[in-house]
């Protein structure tokens, strides 16, 4: 169906919400921006609890929490089991071995971190090696095979911190990330000994941004990233000169472990098998405690799940509350999700993620069938009274949502200022002082809304026909 037709059956049936939702809907914006109890969860995710990489204690107990937490909501909890291989990081070192102008009996140190999820480690004494400089996947595949042999190869793509901090941090981080991705894999088939990658982050404190690299493909060379400085560096010095690096690195891949997503459902009044979802995903990388990734968008799912049951609203449809597991790792549990409820599609009828952190909210995104925005306006003008009123499209949905949008499912998400977010994500220094609790609240409040909006609205959503991509199959 297009847009026009359904911009017309918009026009022509009853409103999508009464008036009395809609005043329901603003006394649920300023109960949710006097919020402490997102904060809270957040902080018990992020201080008490700490790191949630998949497998570990800590993801397990988090699951328990939100699920505890939950029930005594009132809401209908249950785990859905997800089997995912539990990796544990080990020994990280790097340093810069011969050089130029080295100074006899030193070496000087490079500040590193495994990537994540790959089970290949170097050996003991690690892997001694001279350093080759790529900017790109082209530059390596134009580079003869005796040139790459044998080396420690370092993509080097600089995240774009001015595009960042211009409102586009997305866009820079897409911008590098793919030699994170898939780097690896090609430095391999050209017989490289082990790959560095230029962190993709926007931080200038010399600290590493790490992140997922394409592991199901058997590329067996060891990967990490070191950090923007370091990488400067070995550029700088390179252009002097050969420069060897020695890289010890420990992790290691282990058995498969049974992991959850996390199932909340308050029942709806009138069609209960309609299901609105509402989302963040509960585990984090390792070497921060997962603050702005992203326990905050567990917290805002969780603060929304409170307000509806503090202001006694029972929408129509069913709100179901989901912390998904194993995003890190490739969207683990959110596949899964989608493969298990593959038939009852249909009936969802919308889905929410917040994975981007909690920086100050702006408005909605949106991700499906064009008409959807002129549908959502009241929902605007009741949010923009706390500044929250933009409406825009979203080329993609938030990573968990991404199983669901290629099932016909419409996927929102708040709009926020990003600039300063891959400054932290993926690294030591995504803690919990990087949310800001009144920004937290303005999270809230959007999502909180929008929930209400979904679960409530007179109107079916147009879907959209896609088709399913390979790996979500
Ligand atoms: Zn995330």
């Amino acid at each position: 169906m297009s847009g026009t037709v359904l911009t017309v059956v918009a026009q022509t049936s009853a409103p999508a919400w009464t008036p009395s939702t809609l005043e329901t809907m603003r006394r649920l914006e300023s109960a949710a921006l006097r919020d402490n109890y997102g904060y809270e969860k957040l902080a018990h995710l992020t201080d008490n609890i700490g790191p949630r990489p998949v497998g570990s204690l800590q993801a397990e107990a988090a699951v328990d929490y939100v699920a505890a937490e939950l029930r005594k909501l009132g809401f209908d909890v249950r785990l859905e089991k997800v089997r995912m291989p539990r990796w544990v990081r080990g020994e990280d070192r790097c340093e810069l071995v011969e050089y130029p102008g080295q100074v006899q009996g030193t070496t000087q140190k490079v500040v590193v971190a495994a990537l994540g999820g790959l089970g290949v480690a170097t050996p003991r004494d690690g892997i001694t090696a001279e350093v080759l400089i790529v900017s790109s996947l082209a530059e390596l595949a134009a580079l003869p095979r005796d040139k790459v042999a044998g080396k420690i190869v370092l993509f080097n793509k600089r995240f774009d911190r001015r595009m960042a901090e211009s409102g586009f941090a997305f866009d820079a981080y897409d911008g590098a990330v793919g030699l994170r991705n898939s780097g690896r894999l090609e430095a391999s088939k050209a017989g490289a000994a082990a790959v560095l990658v230029r962190s993709v982050g926007g931080s200038d404190a010399r600290i590493v941004h790490v992140g997922a690299t394409d592991y199901e493909n058997a590329a067996h060379i060891p990967a990490a990233a070191i950090t923007a400085e370091d990488a400067d560096l070995i550029v700088r010095l390179s252009s002097q000169g050969p420069v060897r690096l020695r890289l010890v690195l420990s992790s290691d891949l282990h058995e498969e472990v049974d992991s959850y997503n996390v199932i909340a459902d308050l029942k709806g009044t009138e069609h209960p098998e309609q299901i609105v979802i509402v989302s963040g995903h509960i585990d984090s990388w390792d070497l921060g405690t997962g603050a702005l990734d992203d326990a905050a968008g567990v917290a805002i799912a969780m603060a929304t799940a409170r307000l509806l049951h503090e202001q006694n609203l029972r929408p129509r449809r069913t709100i179901r509350i989901v912390a998904w597991m194993g995003e890190e790792r490739g969207l683990l549990g959110a596949r899964s999700y989608g493969k298990e409820h593959a038939a009852e599609m249909a009936n969802h009828f919308a889905a929410i993620e917040t994975d981007s952190g909690a920086g100050h909210a702006m408005g909605i995104y949106i991700t499906g069938d064009p008409a959807l925005a002129t549908l959502f306006q009241p929902v605007a003008e009741v949010l923009e009274a706390s500044g929250a009123g933009i409406l825009r499209d979203l080329k993609e949905p938030a990573p968990d949502l991404i199983p669901l949008y290629f099932r016909g499912v419409p996927a929102f998400t708040p709009l926020q200022d990003t600039r300063r977010y891959f400054d932290y994500h993926h690294t030591a220094a995504d803690t919990l002082d990087k949310v800001d609790p009144q920004e937290l609240r303005e999270n809230i409040a959007v999502v909180a809304v929008l929930s209400f909006a979904l679960g409530t609205m007179n109107q079916e959503l147009p879907r959209q026909q896609l088709t399913l991509p390979e790996f979500l199959k």
